[in-house]
């Protein structure tokens, strides 16, 4: 039986691919750690045919020498992105698989539901009640209908914030450097986007042209008083350039479902340590921030297709298939 060493394991990961495994007509012996991926850790991997990690696993240049000299060829990403791989280093030793699209309407509703919920102040709404407080004033929201969204990364969970945005009256308007015919969606320049939209969401990768898409220089060009969703990857947005724009009222307010140093951070109960990460302390105290931990992805239909495409893409590589899902190979140069 061959074996997959799961990192950054939670109780979700197992419900699903332990269900799916046994159900394969030569199911896999999974095994569960909790820790990342990482230098430090990469040794509990050791035994294993495959390992399966996830968003904030630390697969540079070391572990990926640690993996292949224990004689593992297959590293499965149990998400879309993979920008925590270092594919310089994995491509010609180690296959890597991703799950392309598990459910582009998952993260899309996500966004949706930060756009609303940052516009109609439901997250002070909530913790005021709570409280027993039903002032009501500083909750002031706007109407969407009628307002223009600007959609960065036009791909497919682009696609469906568009059509949810379409569903609540609003234009679209959208920048991709690949853009596709889409009804009643706008493909402009991305300055024409950020001066011109009331709700700036990025759905685009992470990759050397896109760190720091939104920095200070773009966020002086948005139109005041913006909202802007970020549901894809934290280093898309400067975070001290958001936290200005949000100061000085340039951005009404943000939704985050991701920040650029997430990584030892989201997934973790941290409630009890003081000393946090400055810049993110300041932007989860700000009454127009709505941050959740990259939590996007989190629906049942996720997981189960999530599981699904894994289990079959190492299925694939033990069978001696390419797929799809592959972003590199151990035998061929980079696919991506
Ligand atoms: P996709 O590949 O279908 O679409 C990405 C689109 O971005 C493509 O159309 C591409 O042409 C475009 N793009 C590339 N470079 C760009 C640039 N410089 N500017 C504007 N657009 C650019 O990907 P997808 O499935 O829609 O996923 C989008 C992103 O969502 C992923 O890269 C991932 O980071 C993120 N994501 C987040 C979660 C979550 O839980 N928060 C879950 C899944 C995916």
């Amino acid at each position: 039986m061959k074996k997959i060493a799961f990192f950054d394991s939670k109780p979700y990961d197992k419900v699903w691919f332990e269900r799916l495994n046994v159900t394969l007509a030569e199911p896999f012996e999974l095994i569960w750690y909790e820790s990342r991926l990482r230098p430090e850790t990469v040794c509990l991997a050791d035994g294993a045919d495959a390992v399966c990690a996830f968003v904030n696993d630390d697969i540079s240049a070391q572990v990926v020498d640690t993996l292949a000299g224990y004689g593992i060829s297959v590293l499965a990403m149990r998400c879309a992105g993979f920008s925590n791989v270092d594919l310089d280093a994995a491509c010609g030793r180690l296959t890597v698989v991703r799950v392309p699209a598990y459910s582009p309407d998952s993260i899309a509703e996500h966004a949706a539901a930060l756009m609303l919920a940052v516009d109609r102040r439901i997250h002070r709404a909530y913790a005021r009640t709570r409280d027993y407080n039903f002032n009501i004033a500083g909750l002031e929201g706007t109407v969407l209908r009628g307002k223009c969204a600007g959609i960065i990364g036009m791909g497919r969970i682009g696609i469906q914030f568009a059509r949810l945005c379409q569903a609540f009256g609003m234009r679209v308007l959208a920048y991709d450097p690949q853009p596709t015919r889409l009804d009643s969606v706008k493909f402009v320049p991305l300055a024409e986007l950020l001066s011109q939209s009331d709700v700036i969401s990025l759905h685009c990768p992470l990759t050397k042209e896109t760190y720091h898409l939104i920095d200070a220089a773009a966020l002086q060009t948005v139109k005041r008083g913006a909202l802007l969703i970020n549901t894809s990857r934290g280093a898309l947005v400067d975070s001290n350039a958001l936290i200005e724009a949000l100061n000085d009222g340039t951005l009404r307010g943000a939704g985050l479902d991701v920040y650029e140093e997430e990584g030892d951070i989201f997934y973790e109960d941290l409630s009890d340590t003081v000393d946090r990460d400055e810049q993110l302390s300041i932007l989860v105290a700000k009454p127009n921030v709505l941050l959740t931990a990259h939590q996007a992805f989190l629906t049942d239909e996720a997981l189960e297709s999530i599981a699904e495409t894994t289990l079959k893409s190492l299925t694939a590589f033990f069978d001696g298939k390419h797929t799809e899902c592959e972003v590199c190979s151990a035998d061929r140069k980079r696919s991506i």
